[in-house]
C-alpha cells in the first residue's frame, strides 16, 4: 500500500471505515480532544470521557464510544488503543493495528510535561500520523518549568504593583492547563466569559483548579485574569493592567504584536520543532505523514534527514495553534 491515509477535511484510513478527527460529520470518527475544530456531531465517535465532557454543546457526537487512556478495543478485524497526549485534558494518541501493521495518529501532543513528571509516552507503530503545528526549526520551547517560573514572576510583581496581570491564551484546555500551571504559586483567577464555562468543563471532568471567579472588570481584585486573544473588551475596560499572550507564537513576535501583547511566554500545549522530532524518534516509524500547520516544511526537513515523510495536507489558519 503506498498510502496509508490521505486528506479529506480529516484524516481517512485507507481501507478502513475510520477518520481521525474529521472535519465534517462522519459515520466513524476518532476524536482526538475536544478543540471545536475537531468536535463534530459524528454518528459514532471513539474518544476518552474527558473529550466528550469537555466538547461544546453543539458539537458533540450523536453516538459516543468511550475509550479510556491505556484501553484497547476491537475495531472491525483491527483494534485501537488510546495513549495519553499531553495536550489537554482527555487528548489522546490512537494506536490502530491492523494485520501486524501498527499505525500512530498523535492528534495534538505535548511530550514536555514539567514538574518532574515523564514525557508523554510514545507507542511503536511503522506508520505515524503526526501533528506539524510547531513544524519549522525556529519553534524551539525553553523547558515548560522555566517558562512557568518567569511568567508567575510577572504576574507576582504586576499584583505587587497594583497592575492587572492578563494571560492571554485559548479559551478551552489551554487557560485551564495555565492555570494548573500556576497553581503551586497560589494566585487566584478572574476569567474572562468566555474562560467560564470551558473551566466548569474541566472540573466536571475531574480537574482542580486553582480558585477562580468570573471577571468582573470594575473589580479584578488581586487577581490573574484570564482571556482569550481576541475581542479584548472586558480586558480594555480593566485599570491599569500588563498583557501576555501565552503560546508558542511567542516565538513569532511580529505575530502576537498582532494581539496588542505587552509581553509573550512561550508556554505551548503542543510539541516544539525538537519534541515532534523526538516523537518520530519514539515511535520507531518508517513512515511518516504531517497534518496542520507546517506540514510540508516538516515533511521536506524530514525527508533530508532520509525519513520517508509525506504533507497530508497545506498549513492551515495559524489560529488552530493557540
Ligand atoms: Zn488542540
Amino acid at each position: 500500500m503506498t498510502h496509508h491515509v490521505t486528506w479529506d477535511r480529516g484524516i481517512s484510513l485507507v481501507g478502513h471505515d475510520l477518520w481521525f478527527d474529521p472535519q465534517t460529520i462522519r459515520e466513524v470518527a476518532f476524536v482526538s480532544h475536544a478543540h471545536s475544530d475537531h468536535a463534530r456531531r459524528h454518528r459514532h465517535a471513539l474518544l476518552t470521557s474527558e473529550t466528550l465532557e469537555l466538547s461544546p454543546g453543539p458539537r458533540k457526537p450523536r453516538g459516543a464510544r468511550l475509550v479510556g487512556l491505556g484501553q484497547t478495543v476491537p475495531l472491525g478485524d483491527a483494534r485501537v488503543t488510546l495513549y495519553d497526549a499531553g495536550h489537554m485534558l482527555g487528548s489522546a494518541q490512537v494506536l490502530f493495528e491492523h494485520r501486524g501493521v501498527r499505525l500512530l495518529y498523535t492528534g495534538d501532543i505535548k511530550l514536555r510535561r514539567g514538574w518532574g513528571r515523564p514525557d508523554t509516552a510514545v507507542p511503536k507503530a511503522e506508520v505515524l500520523v503526526l501533528e506539524s503545528t510547531y513544524g519549522k526549526p525556529h519553534f524551539r520551547f525553553p523547558d515548560p518549568d522555566s517558562v512557568v517560573e518567569t511568567l508567575a514572576l510577572f504576574c507576582r510583581r504586576a499584583l505587587d504593583a497594583n497592575v492587572v496581570p492578563v494571560l492571554l491564551t485559548h479559551a478551552l484546555g489551554k487557560a485551564q492547563e495555565v492555570m494548573l500551571a500556576l497553581a503551586p504559586y497560589g494566585f487566584e483567577f478572574a476569567l474572562e466569559e468566555r474562560c467560564v464555562e470551558p473551566a466548569r468543563a474541566y472540573e466536571r471532568a475531574g480537574a482542580s483548579l486553582p480558585p477562580w471567579s468570573e471577571l468582573d472588570p470594575q473589580r479584578p481584585g488581586r487577581r490573574v485574569v484570564v482571556a482569550p486573544p481576541s475581542g479584548k473588551d472586558a480586558v480594555r475596560r480593566l485599570p491599569r493592567h500588563r498583557t501576555a499572550l501565552v503560546s508558542g507564537w511567542a516565538q513569532e513576535p511580529s505575530f502576537w504584536r498582532l494581539f496588542g501583547a505587552d509581553f509573550a511566554f512561550p508556554y505551548s500545549d503542543h510539541c516544539d520543532f525538537d519534541e515532534l522530532l523526538a516523537v518520530i524518534d519514539r515511535s520507531g516509524a518508517e513512515k511518516v505523514y504531517t497534518v496542520h500547520g507546517f506540514t510540508e516544511e516538516l515533511a521536506r526537513h524530514l525527508r533530508k534527514r532520509g525519513v520517508r515523510a509525506h504533507a497530508l495536507a497545506a498549513s492551515e489558519q495559524l489560529a488552530l495553534a493557540l
